[in-house]
């Protein structure tokens, strides 16, 4: 397994627009492959690749932890309803903020044998999928918070939120 150094706010390529697959090599493999390890290392729900440096439009989800997806060449096609809730992001270590998105998110894309495919979530999985996606044309969530940016504190003194 390949870990991946994730980048932080500030660094510049995670505000840039990623480009398109346009078709599968052993090096986007590897690269898919380490995407994977690195979000599940990071204990995160999902990853994009401009938060490993690469400006493509290629991102992993699994909100559960039993549940992967890999989307390459997401696109949005439905979404409806509405969910307020706390967000974080591993390009944003120690914070949380409260963001409004859609409760059910649907995409289409291509898997790793660009194969076209459909994902449609809820709650939580909605949620990864457009702040994902979101990733991908260089936005990250802090541009929707609403309210203060908050420090995730583990510190036993401190109530869970929920
Ligand atoms: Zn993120």
């Amino acid at each position: 397994m390949a870990l991946r150094n994730i980048r932080e706010m500030g660094d510049e390529v995670l505000n840039k627009p990623c480009k398109e697959v346009t078709e599968m090599t052993p090096r986007i493999q590897d690269l898919i492959e380490d995407m994977i390890d690195t979000m599940y290392e990071a204990n995160g729900v999902g990853l994009a690749a401009p938060q490993v440096g690469v400006l493509k439009r290629i991102v992993v989800i699994d909100v559960t932890g039993e549940d992967l997806h890999v989307l390459i060449n997401p696109r949005l096609v439905e979404t409806s309803g509405e969910q307020t809730g706390h967000e974080g992001c591993l390009s944003v270590p120690g914070k949380s903020g409260i963001v409004t998105r859609p409760n059910y998110a649907k995409v289409v894309a291509l898997d790793e044998k660009m194969k076209p495919i459909e994902l449609e979530g809820t709650e939580l999985l909605a949620r990864a999928i457009c702040h994902e996606l979101d990733h991908l044309d260089g936005h990250l969530y802090v541009e929707k918070v609403e309210g203060p940016l908050m420090d995730v504190n583990y510190d036993e003194d401190e109530e869970c939120e929920d």
